[in-house]
């Protein structure tokens, strides 16, 4: 069997041992005579998978009682127009921080919903983001219905190390390519989102986290499918869900537990990001890191070589040695290591050895 260091952006890497177990329950789910995406999703062994994935969210992140956990459909970009609809009302707008492509969509989704949006920062030069702005650079509007930010850039590496402080007013995070990587006080926020892609599934799946006050006074009068209310109401089985997608995050937070938590991952994870860091700050600028470095990401490591030539021939010559998805957004150029929980610190190790290589021979 060949397993490839894999340092894609998302859909990422998912650890080994939560491939193995779903491979070995895949035909005969616990004794059911059938793999868990076979069963009805009113039954008995599925909702016991929904509720267990549900707990492991709450008991991860220590999730008290005043906030509901959901589990939807459409990934991060449908919640980009779910929030705007259902927490912008009487009259208000909501305030966006804006660190890169994702902030940005989600503001555009916000000003199509209700054309009440309002940019409280924007770290942008020429479309390029090399920073999350400092707490004085937020221009607050204090009767803002919520403020909202992109804790971690994915595709422009860089990450809130500290959280925005607004006050009375609720905090959003889009937390796609962040939670589940270290501990952070939910408390601080009104709602968090993101994908499961990054850190803790497949794609299909996406998980919000919201505050019991925004839920009552969330609107009423929109679509089904697009209330925060319906959904919580059914427990997120108000249609059928991606049953087999929360039955693989199930599995991934099960073995984030078993390692000990996020109190161990984050350590894993700072060791990683401080190898390749240290690797590109000590190659006499062969490569060069964009990014402020208060602004780096742990997770998304964005690097650039002396050419675009050059680039082109890291990644093509990185995946013969087999290490693959190390290729910029498409946007930004350079190179990306996205270096998320399933990446192993030797695969890290293994990415250092060719960039070692690959400067003594270009
Ligand atoms: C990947 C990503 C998204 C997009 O998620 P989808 O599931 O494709 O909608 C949004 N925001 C951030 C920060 C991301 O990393």
């Amino acid at each position: 069997m060949a397993r490839i260091h894999n340092f894609n952006a998302g859909p990422a890497a998912l650890p080994l041992a939560v491939l193995e177990r779903a491979q070995s329950e895949m035909l005969d789910y616990r004794g059911s005579g059938m793999s868990i995406m076979e069963h009805s999703h009113r039954g008995r062994t599925y909702d016991e998978v929904h509720r267990r994935a549900i707990a492991l969210v709450r008991e991860l992140l220590d999730v008290g009682d005043s906030y509901e956990v959901l589990l939807l459909q459409g990934g991060a970009s449908l919640q980009f127009a779910m929030l705007p609809m259902n927490l912008v009302h009487d009259g208000r707008s909501a305030d966006y921080i804006i660190t890169g492509a994702w902030s940005e969509k989600a503001y555009q989704e916000a000003q199509r919903a209700h054309r009440r949006a309002r940019i409280a920062a924007d770290t942008g030069v020429d479309n390029v983001f090399s920073r999350v702005p400092k707490q004085e650079e937020l221009q607050l509007d204090p009767d803002a219905a919520y403020v909202h930010f992109t804790s971690n850039n994915t595709i422009f590496g860089t990450q809130f190390h500290e959280f925005p402080d607004t006050g009375s007013v609720p905090l959003i995070a889009d937390m796609s390519s962040d939670f589940f990587w270290r501990p952070f006080d939910i408390n601080r926020f009104g709602l968090v989102y993101g994908g499961a892609q990054k850190n803790i599934g497949p794609s299909g799946l996406a998980l919000v986290i919201i505050r019991k006050d925004l839920l009552e006074t969330a609107r009423k009068d929109l679509p089904s499918i697009l209330q925060y209310g319906i959904h919580s109401s059914k427990n997120s089985l108000y249609n059928t869900p991606n049953s087999f997608g929360i039955y693989m995050m199930m599995c991934a937070l099960e073995h984030l537990s078993e390692l000990g938590g996020l109190d161990v991952i984050e350590r894993r994870n700072q060791g990683k990001a401080e190898l390749l860091y240290d690797a590109i700050d000590t190659s006499d600028d062969f490569y060069r890191c964009p990014v402020d470095t208060a602004s780096r990401s742990t997770m998304n490591v964005v690097f650039r070589l002396p050419s675009e030539d050059l680039e082109q021939r890291f990644v093509a010559k990185a995946l013969e040695k087999g290490l693959t998805g190390l290729k910029g957004h498409r946007s930004v150029g350079g190179i990306r290591a996205s270096i998320y929980n399933a990446v192993e610190r030797r695969s890290v190790e293994a990415l250092l050895g060719f960039m070692d290589d690959f400067k003594k021979t270009a």
